[in-house]
């Protein structure tokens, strides 16, 4: 029987919230955890079918040396159960990159090793001249080497205009342009320049696009076990439909199942949700719920899983782009328009190339994606997903001859497995709110809520950098943030 009364209440068990209620309990606070699905994960959760093991969504880690989940791990005692599959500094291939120029007919191929990246493969297969390899090579050594608070001046900068300002060569501005896609899920054009340089240095400096043995949901299972191990109290599919706040303070939430008493709830479910749904816009400020409505999410993937009888890939993540195929602002407005865009970027992670036990012998699954709207409702995300099937074919012939099933997913299914919709076109985001201009750095929301006792944890507030990494930093600030706050207050 559970108790009814804690000293703390995290709501949602991904990255962000395991890391904050784990941290909770092994503070001694008596810490219940509330995960509305079936199983622990969030976003991060890895899913099994027909002998496949694979990431529901296509993920990568940034960084892999000192990641939040490497330093929460240690904190707990468990390193050596999070088993990286390959170490940072890994001279083995592990990116397949395909690239095409809008004047060429074909795309060109090069593959990478996760860190420490020689460019001179990237330069032969963008067809660089001289003068403009050595104007990249200038461009990436000064964003490598950026003191932080140099890297913070550009929070109010996009990565369009930071380009423009240095003169940036197009074949490395394309290639910025997918990165901007496919790491932060966001537009060139709107990007923070803080915000991707961060991430730029973390792949440069500690390594990029790595996943775990057992892939990256074993790692919130491993935090849940050790949260119960610590004492905490963990409850799935209890979703919460309320948060309670008298005079003033949090004091709790509503489950269908029941009622919580608690002083402090730390709450992963999107600021958005937390703040318009779960606590109620009367207990704001009109000013701060302006604010929160305005906030912009970031944007979506597609999530097509391709079920191979055959291993035909020999590498564990492959992405196909072109100068047409990344968007910006105006070519996503074309798509949610319904121009749907002959080419689209493919990124596609397989899972048994980094662990071999996660396929039956002899057969594979790619987990692949295209940037999308993290509109729930958004109309053309089966166009998307045909197009992926188009590239899919044309790139990859002898992966598409295997297919024995596929199944697709995108932003109404992120949704669902995360944050609710709770303002026209929001709900679907891959990380969550967008990391461009305006809210990010300096000008990202506070953990902190107005309302005593109500805290952020999770990808929208406190940290930056990739989404996995960010929230789970940020669910460790903010249990930081608790367990002070509670010691200043004369708590435990
Ligand atoms: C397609 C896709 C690709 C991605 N690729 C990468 C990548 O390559 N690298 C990377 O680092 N990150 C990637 N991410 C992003 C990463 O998964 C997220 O940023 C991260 O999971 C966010 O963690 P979180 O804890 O903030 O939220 P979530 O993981 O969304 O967890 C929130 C939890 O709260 C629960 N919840 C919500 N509302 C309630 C409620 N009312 N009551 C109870 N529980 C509730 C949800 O069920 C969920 O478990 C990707 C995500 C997607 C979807």
């Amino acid at each position: 029987m559970t108790d009814k009364t804690f000293d703390a209440i995290v709501i949602g068990s991904g990255p962000g919230g395991s890391a904050c209620a784990v941290l909770l309990a092994k503070a001694g606070i008596k810490t219940l955890l509330l995960e509305k699905n079936g199983r622990v994960g969030g976003k991060m959760l890895t899913g099994k079918k027909n002998g496949f093991e694979y990431d529901i969504w296509p993920h990568g880690q940034v960084p892999i040396n000192d990641a939040a989940f490497e330093i929460l791990f240690k904190e707990l005692g468990v390193e050596s159960e999070r088993e990286p599959c390959l170490e940072h500094n890994s001279m083995k291939k592990v990116c397949g990159i395909s690239y095409r120029a809008k004047e060429w007919s074909k795309y060109r191929s090069v593959a990478f090793v996760q860190g420490l990246q020689d460019a001179l493969p990237f330069f032969q297969m963008w067809e660089m001249d001289e003068g403009d390899q050595a104007a990249s090579v200038k461009f990436m050594a000064d964003m490598a080497v950026m003191p932080p608070d140099q890297v913070d001046d550009l929070d109010a900068v996009s990565m369009h205009d930071y380009c423009q300002q240095n003169d940036v060569p197009f074949r490395l501005y394309s290639y910025l342009a997918f990165h901007a896609n496919a790491s932060l899920a966001e537009p060139i054009d709107l990007v923070s320049a803080s915000e991707q340089i961060k991430i730029m240095q973390q792949i440069m400096i500690q390594g990029g696009g790595g996943n775990y043995k057992g892939g990256f949901g074993r790692l919130t299972d491993i935090i849940a076990r050790e949260f119960q191990k610590l004492g905490g109290e963990l409850l799935t599919k209890a979703k919460v439909e309320r948060i309670k706040v008298e005079d003033g303070k949090v004091t709790g939430v509503v489950t269908k199942d029941g009622t919580f008493d608690a002083p402090i709830v730390a709450s992963s479910a999107g600021i958005q949700p937390t703040v318009l749904k779960l606590a109620g816009e009367e207990h704001f400020e009109a000013s701060y719920t302006k604010y929160i409505k305005e906030l912009v999410p970031g944007w979506a993937f597609t999530g097509v899983r391709y079920f191979l009888d055959k291993d035909v890939l020999d590498l564990p993540m492959y992405v196909a782009y072109g100068d047409d195929s990344w968007w910006n602002v105006e070519r996503f407005e074309a798509a949610a328009d319904g121009k749907i865009p002959e080419e689209v970027i493919l990124f596609m992670t397989v899972a048994a190339n980094y662990d071999p036990d996660m396929a039956p012998p002899g057969k594979q699954c790619i987990v692949a994606g295209t940037i999308c709207s993290p509109d729930p409702e958004a109309k053309e995300i089966g166009a998307l997903c045909d197009k992926m099937d188009e590239m899919m074919q044309r790139l990859y012939p002898d992966a598409w001859a295997a297919i024995e099933s596929v199944d697709r997913a995108g932003p109404a299914e992120i949704s669902s497995s995360s944050r609710d919709s709770v303002l026209p076109g929001q709900g679907g985001e891959c990380v969550g709110l967008a990391q461009i201009v305006g809210q990010c750095g300096k000008d990202k929301p506070s953990s902190q809520s107005p309302i005593p006792g109500l805290y952020y944890a999770g990808a929208d507030a406190g940290s930056a950098g990739m989404g996995t990494h960010q929230a789970a930093d940020s669910g460790m600030k903010v249990a930081d943030m608790i367990i002070q706050e509670r010691k200043r207050s004369g708590g435990a």
